[in-house]
């Protein structure tokens, strides 16, 4: 199930029973949907429908473009972090290490 934050509101997918007698897709599987809800920071719930709103998807497309970033960024820093490490430890530095730390403007002091 689809769960996720934007700007302080959870947007959440549910199954819902409509509460028909013997209404098959409720008796068969977890009910109707999934449907698109949304809950503020106050908690107010709001209903959406199947599909999200355009606007939310690309926010969210973008959310997500963000963090993959950030990954990435978290990812070269680590390694820059291990390459002044070693490099103040006097130790040997990898290719990668050595190109982190070039990256960082310290490509001098590997001479
Ligand atoms: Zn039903």
């Amino acid at each position: 199930m689809n769960r996720f934050r934007l700007n302080g509101v959870t947007y959440y997918q549910e199954y819902r029973k409509c509460g028909k007698a013997g209404c098959r897709v409720c008796q068969r599987g977890p009910g109707h949907g999934p449907y698109w809800y949304s809950r503020d920071r106050l908690g107010h719930r709001e209903y959406i429908g199947r599909q999200l709103p355009p606007s939310i998807e690309a926010a969210r497309a973008a959310y997500r473009q963000k963090f993959e970033e950030m990954l990435e960024e978290r990812g070269r820093l680590r390694l820059a972090l291990t390459a002044i490490e070693s490099h103040i430890n006097g130790l040997g530095l990898s290719n990668d290490e050595k190109a982190a730390l070039q990256g960082l403007g310290y490509g001098d002091t590997l001479a």
